[in-house]
């Protein structure tokens, strides 16, 4: 069996190959995959139900 010592991790938004150490923004290559993966969990991947603000029927202005 062989097992590499060394594993290669990826980044879990564009898939490429990520180096833990001295990564700043591990498990993602940059700052900008960590923004966006970030992005996407706040905006509708993971939703807290807030009893602060109700939820409204617009749609968000900025389409980007
Ligand atoms: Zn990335």
């Amino acid at each position: 069996m062989t097992t590499p010592k060394k594993r290669q991790l990826k980044c879990p938004h564009c898939k490429k190959p990520v180096l833990k150490e001295g990564n700043a923004f591990f498990p993602f290559c940059s700052e900008q995959c960590q923004l966006i993966d970030l992005g996407q969990w706040l905006d509708g991947g993971y939703t807290v139900p807030s009893t602060d603000s109700p939820p409204s029927p617009e749609d968000s202005p900025e389409d980007n």
